[in-house]
Formats: structure tokens, sequence, C-alpha cells
């Protein structure tokens, strides 16, 4: 959640900051500013887009070569131009951005308004400024000194990056919780929540570690953790395109992730499936194939469309490994007591690698000897460190906050995994093994194909883009899709939506259904086909409408939907990547006829690094 960025260097601050809050606005976008530092501290803010800040801000004083800037997702203190951050201190000498949440800021607020400090804003970030401050008055340590010691204080989730109008040569940094990258160039220093501000200009940086603090002064970087011991920068190099956060023609990021799919699918695959030759071969999980092997039980820890992939992954791990999965809300597993032992393996799933649940999920699950895989789509991001191995997804940058790609590349990474172990294990008849590698290998062909269906979903929204609910019901391996395609329609087309099992539709939705009511079906051929026909057959004898998604050729639900969205056939345990697609792009048509802004739903935040 929200987005951090600072500059500097040889370059004006400005342009490189607005630019680098843009590419940001994912992650929050409620109301955006900048702090320039030229001698004089400029602060602009405002509510709403970075574009508003734009608008009002380019006309002012805007030469300074070291500056900082903030898209904010609120947490505490309404969406407002005085809660927007930069946040600066009661003696205007420093002004800092805060990602996260400071839990005990009320008790350090309370002490500080004793001691005479007031406060402009509502937030938490503003007093974490004035507690750094209050130190840095009244002990003899210089800002970077000060700033470690308030660390060591506050309690939650934090990416700062704080300037000093004492020392305009001078930035700090820091993280806990919240992802912060710096990024090295000649002469000059970037920071950002992820890379994507800074790859236009270098592609050398360092990833903060959780604790750690940045020190760029004169130049010069230094890194040391909370315990105030000097870290040597581990410089990793990036190889992101620009072209994969831009929009290339495309009139919603959204849509162009859903179009990237087959190449997206393809990127996961490569490398790791020679199907012809009956090879697959995940690396990142090499060292612990014997450990899952012999897992007790796999825990699959996610949250939001993250779980979805994790439910399909259940049933493809139980049906061909035979070990008994759970799949949990990351938010629910931490705060509960589970049972878990050293012979449970946790797979955690997050498109982000920054999802607060998960990563604490991941250390309760530690630190009960369990052993943790990650499947994430970011290379550097917290969960992959936390973790004792995984897979990364290879999806390429989505900027969407509704997932759409890194939904289908998590599927075929566990799939993957699933296979990688069934086959290990001995579990799996070698016949059924090598079709499912050639059906896996056919999955981005396909995909490609349901985007043909593009025009023809597109009427389809036209017909219901004014309906105020949504039923999807799916069955078996489609089960989990039914639950995706409602998050989908409702987080961006702000319409009600609820996935259900199509055979509990009779313990409770059915009595919603009326001729108001559609009803989406994933209908594909599978083992419950039979059933779900007739599931068809009773929300028809009460008038729903059904629009359904079945395989090609389908004569018989074709006679009695009144739509169908024909796809192309596969195995059943890889038909959620098929049969996802049509539903991702009528939430998209919907969203974008009711005009709702689909890149960035109203209240969503794309990387969740609040609890
Ligand atoms: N807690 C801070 C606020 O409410 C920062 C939120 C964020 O990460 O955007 O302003």
């Amino acid at each position: 959640m929200c987005g951090i960025v600072g500059y500097i260097g040889h370059r004006e601050a400005y342009p490189v900051i607005i630019k680098g809050l843009q590419r940001l606005e994912y992650r929050g976008y409620d109301s955006a500013g900048v702090a320039l530092l030229d001698g004089d501290l400029n602060v602009y803010k405002k509510q709403g887009k970075v574009a508003t800040l734009h608008d009002f801000a380019k006309d002012k004083p805007l030469g300074a070569k070291v500056g900082i800037g903030h898209t904010r997702w609120a947490t505490h203190g309404a969406p407002s131009d005085h809660n927007a951050h930069p946040h600066v201190s009661n003696s205007g000498k420093l002004v800092m951005i805060h990602n996260g949440i400071i839990e005990n800021y009320a008790a350090i607020k309370t002490e500080l308004t004793q001691k005479g400090y007031t406060f402009k804003s509502e937030t938490d970030s503003e007093v974490f400024v004035n507690f750094i401050e209050d130190i840095y008055q009244n002990t003899l340590v210089d800002l970077a000194e000060a700033v470690r010691l308030a660390l060591t204080k506050v309690i939650g989730a934090y990416a700062i990056v704080i300037l000093s109008t004492e020392n305009p040569d001078l930035v700090i940094a820091a993280r806990k919780g919240s992802p912060l990258v710096v990024g090295l160039g000649k002469n000059e220093f970037f920071l950002a929540s992820d890379a994507t501000p800074i790859i236009e200009y270098t592609n050398e940086v360092v990833y903060l570690d959780d604790q750690e603090i940045a020190i760029i002064e004169n130049n010069n970087l230094t890194i040391k953790n909370i315990e105030d011991v000097e870290m040597k920068p581990y410089i990793q190099k990036i190889d992101m395109e620009l072209e994969a956060i831009e929009k290339g023609g495309y009139e919603h990021f959204m849509i162009k992730e859903i179009f990237e799919q087959p190449r997206s699918i393809g990127d996961c695959l490569r490398g790791r499936l020679n199907a012809n030759e009956g090879h697959l071969h995940l690396g990142g999980i090499q060292d612990y194939i014997n450990k899952i092997t012999n897992a007790d039980r796999i825990l699959i820890i996610a949250c939001g469309t993250s779980w979805h992939a994790g439910l399909v992954a259940e049933y493809i791990f139980e049906e061909f490994c035979r070990i008994p999965v759970e799949v949990e809300y990351a938010s629910e597993f931490r705060y509960r007591n589970p049972v878990v032992g050293e012979k449970d393996v946790v797979i955690a799933i997050s498109q982000s690698g920054e999802t607060a649940d998960t990563l604490a999920a991941i250390e309760l699950a530690k630190s009960k000897g369990a052993t943790i895989l990650g499947v994430c789509n970011v290379v550097g991001s917290s969960i992959p460190r936390a973790t004792h191995a995984g897979s990364y997804t290879h999806a390429g940058p989505e900027i969407g906050v509704a997932s759409t790609k890194a939904f289908t590349a998590q599927i075929s990474v566990l799939a993957m995994m699933a296979l990688m172990i069934a086959h290990k294990k001995g579990a799996i008849k070698e016949s059924v093994y090598r079709n499912l590698l050639l059906e896996l290998d056919a999955i981005p062909d396909k995909v490609a194909k349901c985007l043909d269906l593009n025009p023809q979903i597109e009427i389809i929204s036209e017909k219901f883009k004014n309906a105020t609910n949504f039923l999807y019901l799916g069955r078996g391996y489609n089960f989990p899709v039914a639950l995706e395609g409602a998050l989908k329609l409702k987080e961006i087309s702000y319409i009600h939506a609820e996935g259900y099992p199509a055979a509990e539709m009779k313990h409770g939705p059915i009595a919603l259904i009326d001729e108001n009511m559609p009803v989406v079906f994933i209908a594909t051929k599978d083992g419950s086909y039979e059933k779900i026909v007739s599931n068809i057959q009773e929300v028809k004898a009460r008038k729903g409408q059904v629009i359904a998604v079945v395989t090609e050729g389908d004569t018989e639900i074709g006679s009695m939907a009144d739509h169908i969205i024909e796809v192309p056939a596969a195995h059943e345990a890889l038909m959620p990547l098929i049969s996802v697609v049509p539903l991702q792009l009528l939430s998209y048509h919907i969203a974008v006829m009711r005009g709702c802004n689909v890149d960035q739903p109203r209240n969503l935040a794309k990387s969740v690094t609040v609890e």
C-alpha cells in the first residue's frame, strides 16, 4: 500500500519523482505529494490522483535536485490534502514520507502533545516524523542515529524516506515490513517502493532488508541495521524492460495484462517444462523435493486472488500427489493457534511477495518448524526472502489492481510443482503424467484462443452492465474459478457478486434467483458435467439468466443457456487456466461500460502491505 519515491543527484528531482509516482500509483491513489529541497523546502500535496498533484505543482518552484514523493492509501485519517504525505516536523526541518502503519502512534502522540508538539493531520506518519525530531533535538546524536533510535521504539510497519533542511546532501531511508529499493546511478540515487520508477535510469539496485537503514550522504550509500551494525550492500542487476510497465497501446493495464497471458504463462513454463521429452524441473524447489514428497500435509497460505489459485492447487495436489492439503487465508491463520508441525510444508502465494498477512503467517509456520515455499511474482520481494525455497511465476510486472495474469501464472507454477512431486513420489501413472505435461504445454495457445472471444464477451457485457447482482457457479476445478470470477466483477465494477460451488446453490443462494439475476456457470466438460447441467436447469426453471462458459462444441448447454461462451477443451485439472479468461474479460468490459476506473478501483490497492 502506498508508493514512495526519492531522488538525490544531478537531475531535477521533480520529473523523476512525478513519473515514479505515476508508475507506483497502483499501490495507492487517494492523495499524492512531493517535497523538494533546494535551499528552501517546498511541499506540494493534493487529495486525489498524481495527475491532480502535477496540475497543482507544475507552475511552482521545481528546480531542486533532491526530493521525495508519495502516493497514499489512507490508513489513519481520511484522504485529504492535509493528511497527504510528505509530513513536515514541527520545527519545519524534517520532512518524511511513510508507507505502513505505526501501531503505537497514539501513545507517542500523547507523549509528544504533552511536550507541546502540534499536529496538522490525523496520520500516524506525522507523529512518526515528530518523534524522530524529538529524539534528534533532545540527544546529541546525528539525524541518522536519531532515526535509528526512533525505529527501535516504534511498533508496526514502515518504509520511510526522510530529508532535512539542515543538510540537503543527506537522505535517510529505512524499512520494516514495507518494501524499499535503492537504485544506484552515476552520482545519483533513487529510492522507491518497487523498481519501476528506477529502471529507466539504472539497473543496479539494492533491496533493503527489514530493519535496515540506508544513509545517502555526499554521494555515498551506507547501510546499517537497527542494531547499528554496518551491512555490506548487496547490489543486484534487474532486467525489467520499460515496455513491461507501460500500457503499450492498450486503454488499461488490466486489459493489457489479460491479453499478455499466452505470453506470461509461456514465460512461466519456459525452461521448466519440456513436454515432448517428459521433463519438468523447478530448480527453486529442487533441494526440498524429498521434504515435500514426504510431507504429512501441505498448507497453502494466501489472500485474495492468490487464495483462489491456492484452492485450484489443493485439488491438483490432492488428486495427483495424494498428500492432504489445506488452504488458509493468511489473515486467519496468523491470528489463531494453528496446528503446524515439522513435517508440514507451507506454500505461501503472493503476487507482490509483500502481502503483510502472508508474511506474518510464514513467520508463524516457520517458528513451528514447517518447511516454507513461496510462489511469488516480484523477484527480490520480502516473501521469497523469508521462505526456504520457492518458484517465481515470471509473469512480468502486474500493474492493474485486479490480478489476472498473476493468477494464471500462479496456477501454472503450482500445477508444475504438483506434477513434479507426484512424479517423484510415484503417485501418478507415467502415461497420465506425460499427458498432463503435453496439456500444460498447450495452455498458452488455448488461452490465446479464449482471447479471440473478446468481441463476443463485449456484446454479452453490454446486456448485463446494469445488473446489481451476479452469481457465479462452478463445480470441482471450476469452483475456485467461480470465486475468482465473482471477485473480479465486484472489485472493479462494484456490482455485488458471489461465487459458490454449484451444488451449494440449493442450500441458500437459489432463493435469490429471479429474472433479474444473471448466473454465470463455469460448465466445461469434466467429471461433474452432468451435475452442473442439472444446476443450470434449476436456475432456468426459476427464470434466472444464464451465461455459461462451456467447452467448444457443447450443444447441450447451448440449448438451455441464454448466452454461451465456448472455450477450448483441456484436461480438467488445467481448465481453470482457460475458463477464467472469459470471466476476466466480462468483468473488465462491464466495469469499463459502467465508467469505473478498472486499473485503480476505489478503496483498493495492489499490494496489501498492511494488516
Ligand atoms: N499510515 C499512513 C497514512 O495513513 C501511511 C499509509 C500508506 O502506506 O499510504 O497516511
